[in-house]
C-alpha cells in the first residue's frame, strides 16, 4: 500500500502481533511486488521469554551491507514535551498510535513523566540533521529499532545515516533464522557487575544474556578480557600521530577479541579516531 509520500507501508507479521513499519526508500509497488517485499522482510516481531516483544531473524542475515533500513515515524528536538509528542502522533494512523503506546516505557512506575513523553524518551534514537557543517540535534522514533532488545554480546548495530535520513541495521556476525536480534544499550566493555548496575539503573532490568550468566572463573576471564580490550582500545586511540605504535597496539587488540569478534564491527561503525 503506497503512502502519500511515496514510501511503502506494510505489516510485518509476527507470532503474536503486527508491527506497522514505514519502509523508507521503495517506490509505490504493485501487489506482486508487495508480496515479494514481504517475503524479503528479514525479521519478525515476536514474544521473547522474560523480555516482552523483540525481533527474531526470519532468515539467514549475513554481515556486510545493511540488511534493513528504517525511516523515523517522526522526529522531535531533544527539548520535546508530552504535548509535542501527542501533537505529532495525531498526524499518524490509529495503528501507528496503538503501536506507539504498546512500546516500553521505563518511566512508567515513577509517574513523573507523562506516558507519551516517557515512551518517546525510552525508545528514541539520536538522528541529527547536518546543516551547513552544523548538526541539528533530533531524536527519532523507529518502530523496528524500538523492538531491539539488549545483549552484552550484540549481533546487530544500528547506525544513523544523516545523508539518507535513515537508520541502517548491520549484522555484526551471521545471524541464523530464529535467532533474536539484539543491540547493546551500553558500553559492552564494562564488567558484568557494572553492566548490570547500569542496565538496572537506566532500563530497570537485570541482563541474563549468555555472558552475564557466566559463573566463577569463566566470568572472571570475561571481565578480564573486556578490561584488556578497553585498555588497548583507549591506548590505540592515542596513537594517531604514531602509526607504528598504533599498529602494534591494534595487533594486541585483535589478539584480545576472542570473546567479542563482533566488537571489531562495533568499532568500525563508531570509530572515535576517524573524525
Ligand atoms: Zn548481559
Amino acid at each position: 500500500m503506497g503512502d502519500d509520500d511515496g514510501s511503502l507501508r506494510y505489516m510485518v507479521r509476527g507470532y503474536s502481533r503486527d508491527l506497522p513499519i514505514r519502509r523508507p526508500t521503495s517506490p509505490i509497488l504493485d501487489e506482486d511486488q508487495v508480496s515479494d517485499s514481504l517475503r524479503n522482510v528479514p525479521f519478525l516481531v515476536s514474544e521473547i521469554p522474560e523480555k516482552g516483544m523483540g525481533l527474531v531473524a526470519a532468515r539467514l542475515i549475513a554481515t556486510g551491507a545493511p540488511f534493513f533500513t528504517e525511516r523515523p515515524l517522526f522526529t522531535q528536538p531533544s527539548a520535546c514535551t508530552n504535548s509535542t509528542i501527542l501533537g505529532e502522533l495525531a498526524l499518524h494512523t490509529r495503528d501507528e498510535q496503538r503501536e506507539f503506546f504498546s512500546l516500553s516505557n521505563k518511566y512508567k512506575s515513577g509517574r513523573k513523566v507523562l506516558p507519551g513523553l516517557g515512551i518517546f524518551r525510552t525508545n528514541a534514537v539520536p538522528c541529527p540533521i547536518m546543516k551547513a557543517n552544523c548538526a541539528e540535534e533530533r531524536l527519532g522514533l523507529f518502530f523496528a529499532a524500538a523492538r531491539l532488545n539488549h545483549s552484552c554480546t550484540p549481533n546487530v548495530s544500528r547506525v544513523w545515516d544523516s545523508e539518507e535520513q535513515v537508520l541502517k541495521f548491520y549484522a555484526l556476525r551471521h545471524i541464523g533464522p530464529g535467532e533474536e536480534l539484539c543491540i547493546s544499550y551500553l558500553d559492552v566493555l564494562e564488567t558484568r557487575d557494572e553492566r548490570r548496575a547500569e542496565l538496572w539503573s537506566h532500563f530497570g532490568f537485570e541482563c541474563a544474556c549468555s555472558v552475564c550468566t557466566l559463573q566463577g572463573t569463566a566470568l572472571e576471564e570475561s571481565d578480564y578480557r573486556r578490561a584488556a580490550i578497553r585498555r588497548l582500545y583507549n591506548e590505540m586511540c592515542t596513537c594517531t600521530n604514531e602509526p607504528e605504535i598504533g599498529i602494534q597496539k591494534a595487533s594486541g587488540w585483535l589478539n584480545s577479541v576472542v570473546e567479542l569478534p563482533e566488537y571489531s564491527m562495533i568499532i568500525r561503525f563508531n570509530w572515535p579516531c576517524s573524525s
